[in-house]
C-alpha cells in the first residue's frame, strides 16, 4: 500500500504493540497508518505464554485470542531439582500461542478496522509534523514508537534515559511433543531458567533464559532432567535467540511522540507480561491521544508497569540463590495457598496489601521448614 500523504496517528513498528495501539486508536475514530520494515507474518525469540490478564486486555481491544487457535493452560508449575509447586489461575485460563499466529491475527484484525498498513517499510526519521519513509514523509498529528526494545524513535525523541536497564538472553525452540500438563512450567536451574508453554495439543515451546549470551537452549538441557528426555530427540523449529531487557524509563512520551510496547521499558520475560503490558498500554495510550493529553497516557504507563516490575524483582531474586529458591519453592509446596496467592498476585487478582499479608506468611514459612 503507498503511504497516504497525512494521517493522525503513524505508529512505527507493526509488531504486536504497534498493531494493539493502532486498533485501540482506531476504535476511538482515529485515521491510523502503521510501518514496518518486514513483512508478516513477523517471528520472534518468545514464551509464546500470555496470561489471564493478557487475555482479558486483548479483550478490552475487541481482540477475542479464542479465535487465534492458542492452547489453554490452567495456571504455572514452578519445578526446582526434585521439589515442584503448582497452582492454577483464580479466574480464566492463559493461552499458549504461536507468535506467528498471534501476528497474523492482529494482522486481520488492523485490516478489517481500516487500519493502512505499510509492510517492507522502514521509517528513516522524525520530522517536526510527522515521519520520514525513505524520500516520503508523511503528515501526523501523532507520531507512536512502536519499534521494539531496540527503538530508534526512542533515540530520535529523546527519551533514552532510564532508571533501569539491564539485560538477560532468551533462546526459544518448538518441539514436537504432546503437552504433559496442562500447567506452563518454570523450571529453575543454575542460573537459567527453562520455560515450557504448551502451543497446540502436539507442540510445547520452551525457552532457556539466562544472564549468558553463550549459553544455548540445547547445552543447557542436561541441566533439567525432567524435561530434557521429552524435548531432546523432537524439535521442531531452529533455535531463535532474543534480549530480555529489564528497562523503566523517565519518561514515555515529548510533544507529539509516544512509546509503547518494548520501545518504552520492558520487565524481564520470565514473568511472561510482555504482551499483557502492552495490550494495556495501548488501551491507554489510545485514550490519551482521543483527549489529546499524553500526560495521562504517562501516569497510566507507570500504573500498568508496577506489578509486573515488582514480579519480575521478586522471581529474579529466586533466580540468584539456589539455597533461598528451595526454601522458597518447599514452603511454597508445603502451603500452596501462598503459591496460588503469588500467583493471584501475579494476574492481577490479589491486591498488594493482601499479598503483603502473604509474602511474611511465606517468610515465616521458610524460617519454620
Ligand atoms: C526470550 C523472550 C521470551 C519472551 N516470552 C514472553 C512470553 O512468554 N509472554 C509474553 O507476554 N511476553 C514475552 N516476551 C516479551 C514479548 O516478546 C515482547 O514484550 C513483545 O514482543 C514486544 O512487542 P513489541 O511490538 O513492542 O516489539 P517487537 O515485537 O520487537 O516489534 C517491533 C516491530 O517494529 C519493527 N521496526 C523496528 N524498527 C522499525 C523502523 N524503523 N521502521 C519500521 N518498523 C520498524 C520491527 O520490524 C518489529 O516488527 C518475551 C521476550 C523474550 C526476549
Amino acid at each position: 500500500m503507498m503511504p497516504h500523504p497525512s494521517t493522525d496517528l503513524f505508529v512505527v513498528g507493526g509488531g504486536p504493540a504497534g498493531l494493539a495501539a493502532a486498533l485501540a486508536a482506531r476504535r476511538l475514530g482515529l485515521d491510523v497508518t502503521v510501518a514496518d520494515c518486514s513483512q508478516p507474518p513477523v517471528d520472534k525469540a518468545c514464551g509464546e505464554g500470555i496470561m489471564p490478564d493478557g487475555v482479558r486486555a486483548a479483550r478490552s481491544l475487541g481482540l477475542e485470542l479464542e479465535d487465534a487457535g492458542p492452547r489453554p493452560f490452567a495456571g504455572i508449575r514452578f519445578a526446582a531439582g526434585a521439589e515442584s509447586v503448582e497452582a492454577r489461575f483464580p479466574t480464566g485460563t492463559g493461552f499458549g500461542l504461536r507468535r506467528t499466529a498471534l501476528h497474523q491475527f492482529l494482522i486481520e484484525h488492523a485490516r478489517q478496522a481500516g487500519i493502512r498498513l505499510l509492510r517492507g517499510t522502514r521509517v528513516t526519521a522524525l520530522g517536526h509534523a510527522g515521519v520520514w519513509l525513505d524520500d516520503s514523509f508523511v503528515r501526523a498529528r501523532w507520531i507512536v514508537g512502536a519499534d521494539g526494545g531496540n527503538s530508534a524513535v526512542r533515540r530520535w525523541a529523546s527519551l533514552e534515559r532510564s532508571r533501569r536497564d539491564s539485560r538477560r538472553y532468551g533462546f526459544r525452540r518448538h518441539y514436537r511433543v504432546a503437552p504433559w500438563s496442562e500447567f506452563m512450567e518454570i523450571h529453575w536451574g543454575d542460573g537459567c531458567q527453562l520455560y515450557i508453554t504448551p502451543v497446540s495439543a502436539s507442540e510445547i515451546c520452551g525457552v532457556l533464559i539466562s544472564g549468558d549470551p553463550r549459553l544455548r537452549l540445547e547445552d543447557a538441557l542436561p541441566q533439567f532432567p525432567r524435561v530434557a528426555h521429552r524435548l531432546a530427540a523432537n524439535p521442531s523449529t531452529r533455535e531463535r535467540g532474543g534480549v530480555s531487557t529489564t528497562r523503566v524509563l523517565r519518561s514515555v512520551w515529548r510533544g507529539r511522540v509516544a512509546l509503547c510496547g518494548d520501545a518504552s521499558g520492558s520487565v524481564d520475560a520470565i514473568t511472561g507480561e510482555g504482551l499483557c503490558l502492552l495490550f494495556q498500554q495501548a488501551v491507554s495510550l489510545a485514550g490519551a491521544l482521543a483527549a489529546g493529553d499524553l500526560r495521562l497516557y504517562r501516569a497510566a504507563h507507570r500504573r500498568i508497569g508496577r506489578r509486573p516490575a515488582f514480579m519480575a524483582g521478586l522471581m529474579l531474586l529466586l533466580g540468584s540463590s539456589p539455597r533461598l529458591r528451595g526454601r522458597a519453592i518447599r514452603a511454597m509446596a508445603t502451603q500452596p495457598r501462598l503459591f496460588a496467592q503469588m500467583l493471584a498476585m501475579h494476574v492481577g487478582e490479589l491486591s498488594p496489601i493482601d499479598f503483603a499479608t502473604n509474602g511474611l506468611a511465606l517468610g515465616w514459612q521458610m524460617l519454620t521448614i
